[in-house]
């Protein structure tokens, strides 16, 4: 992995170049922006470059450097991560004493922070004083899609990165060279990611268009789909995962139909494969009954929190459904 193959951030990965070539390294660095966009890859790929033995314009991925940050065993570039929750001050503790020593084999030692924003506050306190007088040879960088939970003074003593959305053309060009997708379906997903690769690649899993073409089968009664809605609930409310996924089509399905009530342009609809079905429900269902579902819906994802009832909750939702297209 060489920045090169970093997508759709062209303006981050200008700077990362520039600073290498120029050799005017910060002590630290915030790389910010949207979650899934690549800001951990190019970290990754950063600490290659400042430590390849063989950079040119890129990293060679093959010196011996490259190679042990690749596998995650390079003894100078730690990667500290949570699963959920807190970084805790031990992690940050153990990595601070560490900082006194010069580094092993680098010729920078490099501390990537993913998540920074958990710090909680002793590890936030403990890592101001490595920014505040940070050991020679070191290079930090905090990666954060939420820079605005850092506190100010540890994002003041950083040289900000700054990442972007991935444009939806440069997703779908992602999508078809890495899940082979036809240019008709990774159009409909990138539009459904929302500038984020992590997203784009999940939503075009085959478990997830399963759930798709399985909802969207039974809304527009077409297909060769065993059950009907009903049965599509009980299914899908087992897992909490799933049962968000199978939401998140059903709400597209509408929002779709009330695009093309409101507006005409054929850009905006997700389920491009779905539209002769739409556009005949178009007619049926009223703006004020779309809405309905719609806000129906949104009171289910807010439902979340509240432990709510998932099959009863999608029972409901097939009601309401059942009724509008009668
Ligand atoms: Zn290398």
């Amino acid at each position: 992995m060489g920045f090169d193959e970093i997508k759709g951030q062209d303006r981050a990965i200008k700077i990362l170049r520039q600073v290498i070539n120029n050799k005017h390294l910060a002590h630290a660095y915030l790389f910010h922006g949207p979650d899934g966009v690549g800001k951990k890859k190019a970290a990754i790929t950063f600490a290659k470059a400042l430590n390849c033995a063989d950079f040119e314009d890129d990293v060679c991925d093959i010196c011996v450097s490259c190679h042990k940050i690749n596998q995650g065993i390079h003894p100078d570039v730690t990667l500290i991560q949570t699963e959920k929750g807190e970084i805790k001050i031990g992690e940050i503790r153990n990595i601070i004493r560490g900082m006194i020593y010069k580094p092993l084999e680098a010729k920078n030692r490099i501390v990537i922070v993913d998540e920074s924003e958990r710090f909680n506050l002793s590890a936030s306190n403990a890592f101001l004083k490595t920014l505040e007088e940070p050991p020679v040879d070191t290079v930090i960088i905090l990666v954060s899609s939420n820079p605005d939970m850092l506190p100010q003074t540890v994002i003041s003593r950083c040289h900000r990165i700054p990442f972007s959305n991935i444009p939806t053309r440069t997703l779908t060009d992602i999508l078809i060279e890495k899940n082979g997708l036809t240019p008709v379906a990774a159009d409909h997903i990138a539009n459904l990611a929302n500038g984020s690769v992590s997203k784009a690649l999940s939503l075009s899993s085959e478990e997830v268009q399963g759930i798709r073409m399985d909802i969207l089968s039974v809304l527009s009664g077409k297909g060769n789909v065993k059950g009907n809605l009903f049965d599509l609930a009980e299914q899908y409310s087992k897992d909490e995962k799933i049962f968000y996924e199978a939401l998140d089509w059903i709400y597209t399905y509408f929002r779709d139909i009330i695009m093309m009530k409101v507006q005409s342009d054929l850009n905006l609809i997700i389920n491009r494969d779905f539209y002769d079905h739409m556009i005949s429900l178009k007619e049926k269902i009223s703006l004020e009954t779309l809405l309905d579902i719609i806000e129906y819906i949104n009171s289910v994802y807010k439902g979340q929190e509240r432990n709510m009832n998932r099959q009863l909750a999608l029972d409901v939702l097939g009601i309401k459904i059942m009724r509008s297209i009668a």
